[in-house]
């Protein structure tokens, strides 16, 4: 099934929009499953999880980080994360530059914008990731490569399309004002529910789990993302 699953995802998304499988909660051996079917990129939002999974998994799966992430957990995490979808505040921010400056190494970050009416997610407003963005410089360990955000979990669909509209929105206004970052070009958004509608708003990256693999347990399946 997982297979399957895949297979009409790579079919019906447009050649150029990422597939991040969402594999949190699920066993090696259905991410082995995606894998023999083409499957790269494979998203966790758990650090220990991600620990224990991507040195038992083939090494060219590409990790996407999405959880809510401590300060204190960067070292599960940034060894194994090709893109930490979810920076969400300026702490975090500052905490992840020093690790890369420590390791010498440069961290690929999205920047969450809060749009949910749920103010359980997280996230920055906008003009927080101005102010980051406008002193990009002094980060000189993070690759900024865009924006990630959740809609408002509903099911009116013009809640969610607001959302998406306003996450699209604001990531043209960005690219428009700061052109000369080259790399800022992630817009992830859109899951299982709703990335037909994310797509309809310029979505690059779709974050899939339960349309892939199944559900989850319902204690795990939280999004609140409380753990
Ligand atoms: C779990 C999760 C997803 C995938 O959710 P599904 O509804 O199972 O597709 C996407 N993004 C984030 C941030 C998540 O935590």
């Amino acid at each position: 099934m997982i297979a399957e699953n895949i297979a009409s995802f790579k079919k019906e998304l447009p050649p150029e929009v990422t597939l991040v499988a969402v594999s949190k909660f699920h066993p090696a051996e259905s991410i082995l499953e995606a894998y023999s079917a083409g499957q790269r990129v494979f998203g966790e939002n758990r650090p220990q999880e991600l620990s224990k999974k991507a040195p038992a998994l083939p090494s060219d799966i590409e990790w996407h980080f999405l959880g809510h992430l401590q300060t204190n957990k960067l070292k599960m995490v940034l060894p194994y994360a090709s893109l930490v979808e979810s920076i969400d505040s300026l702490h975090l921010l500052e905490a992840v530059n020093q690790w890369g400056k420590d390791n010498s190494r440069v961290v690929n970050v999205l920047l969450e914008l809060h749009v949910a009416a749920e103010t359980t997610k997280q996230g920055f407003g906008e003009d927080e990731i101005l102010d980051i963005l406008f002193r990009a410089d002094s980060f000189k360990y993070i690759r900024f490569c865009g924006l990630m955000g959740m809609a408002t979990n509903t099911p009116e669909e013009e809640t969610v399309d607001a959302d998406f509209a306003r996450l699209e929105d604001f990531f043209l206004y960005l690219r428009d004002l700061f052109p000369e970052y080259e790399d800022f070009k992630v817009l992830s958004m859109g899951m299982s529910s709703d990335w037909r509608i994310a797509l309809a708003h310029g979505s690059t990256s779709v974050r899939i789990g339960t349309a892939i693999f199944g559900e989850r347990s319902a204690e795990c399946n939280n999004s609140s993302r409380s753990w």
